[in-house]
């Protein structure tokens, strides 16, 4: 990586702090992603990509700020990379995946709070992340009352924060609701940007996250085949690096990486034996570098097909249906699109585990691993009847609660080895 001190100083990174990040980082990468046998050419790609992820890929922001585009973080996908698009901005993921600086967190948060909003006041206090540094604006959602109530406290910490108000329904009025704060965020990101949004730079913008969300779905149906032809982490990495990468060359990369592993496919190459015992994980999001969970289940005998969750297909795989070309129009299949998510903080939620059920089927898994956050209410309460749902459905269910740390490891993998057990012998 080249020398990118004097970009991180400017940002005002702790660089004692970010350097100890990226050197914890970068060993962790390479015990878990490089250590994995014959993985698919398509991957240097994003080996790169995650090489130079507090680099190259700043660099490009801080260019793209110089020539006028605003850079927008966001912690949800709720938030309309589309709307951003139409006003030639950026958009960055900030949802954190590390246990950095918890003591610093905590000092605002009570210690019960899920560790992916504590992460992301860990990095902010640290100074560590250089994607919250370089915001123009930073979009806060009403989900969870963990993070509607973290935001409170993150306003004054950032330049400018913006809250989006979310239905907590599937109501009419709920659909109403966010209509009216997509019209909201996109008249705030006008004024940010001073860029007017038109039906032809708003068309553009959802024409590219279709791109992107289609190429992401494509590689999903890859992975329906046995042998699977790409471990579950390297998929999980790809959803993770959707987050930052810029759209139309992630979107590139991952169509080629999907060439390859259709190609694979045809001449049965697999990263696990056939018959390898296939399960799907669905709960809460999988912030990068948070990877702990699918390398204790790659590393027990079973391969990941499919992640139900917002890093994966709870994210993607809904496209925006273009239903007519006014600014209207667009907005309306815009908020069709971002209603249909399922994401617990509904009530009630019953299409999230229809389309686990769907998801096991069709990618010919044999049992979900359910993963919640501690602390993580929405999921953790919905995991209960998630599980009897499934287990009716004779889809064997194993729950489990988490955090970043890695002191549960040891008593997880047993329970996850337990798990495959049960599996092998259905
Ligand atoms: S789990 Fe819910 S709150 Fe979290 S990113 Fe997904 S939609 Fe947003
Ligand atoms: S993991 Fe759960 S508690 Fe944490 S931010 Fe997401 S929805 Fe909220």
């Amino acid at each position: 990586m080249a020398d990118y001190t004097k970009m991180w100083s400017e940002l005002g990174l702790d660089l004692k702090s970010h350097d100890a990040l990226l050197s914890i980082l970068g060993s962790a990468y390479g015990d878990i992603f490089l250590s994995q046998k014959d993985r698919p050419e398509g991957m240097k790609y994003f080996d790169f990509v995650m090489s130079e992820v507090h680099g190259l890929r700043i660099q490009e922001l801080m260019e793209a700020k110089a020539r006028g585009r605003i850079v927008v973080g966001s912690y949800c996908v709720f938030v309309p990379e589309e709307l951003i698009l139409a006003v030639d901005g950026v958009s960055v993921g900030l949802c954190a995946g590390a246990e950095f600086n918890f003591e610093g967190a905590e000092e605002v948060l009570p210690r019960n709070t899920c560790a992916l909003i504590k992460s992301a006041f860990g990095f902010k206090f640290g100074k560590v992340c250089p994607y919250l540094e370089a915001c123009d604006v930073v979009v806060g959602e009403n989900t969870c009352d963990g993070k509607k109530k973290a935001y409170e406290i993150l306003g004054p910490l950032v330049t400018d924060l913006y809250v989006i108000d979310l239905h907590q329904t599937k109501s009419d009025m709920g659909r109403a609701l966010l209509k009216e704060e997509y019209r909201r965020f996109a008249a705030k990101l006008e004024s940010v940007s001073g860029k007017k949004i038109t039906p032809d730079s708003l068309k553009k913008g959802i024409e590219v996250v279709n791109a992107k969300r289609m190429a992401v779905k494509r590689l999903a149906a890859i992975r329906a085949a046995d042998p699977a032809p790409i471990s579950g982490l390297d998929a999980l990495l790809v959803n993770q690096v959707f987050f930052y990468d810029d759209p139309v060359r992630f979107t590139h990369s991952v169509n080629q990486l999907c060439d390859e592993l259709e190609e694979r496919v045809k001449q049965g190459i697999g990263v696990f034996a056939q018959g390898t015992t296939r399960v799907i994980v669905s709960g809460c999001p999988m912030a990068v570098p948070n990877w702990k969970l699918p390398m204790l289940i790659e590393s027990s005998n079973a391969v990941i097909v499919g992640e139900e969750s917002c890093v994966g297909e709870r994210g993607t795989r809904w496209l925006t249906e273009f239903r007519g070309e006014t600014e209207e129009d667009l907005l309306d299949a815009l908020t069709e699109r971002y209603f249909s998510i399922d994401c617990a903080v509904f009530t009630p939620n019953p299409s999230r585990v229809d389309y686990v059920k769907e998801m096991t089927k069709k990618l010919n898994a044999q049992g979900v691993i359910h993963y919640s956050l501690q602390f993580c209410q929405p999921h953790m309460v919905e995991s209960g009847p998630v599980e009897k749902e499934l287990e009716k459905s004779g889809i064997p269910t194993l729950r489990l609660e988490t955090d970043y740390s890695q002191e549960d490891a040891g008593q997880l993998k047993t329970r996850i080895e337990a798990f495959v057990e049960r599996l092998e012998n259905k």
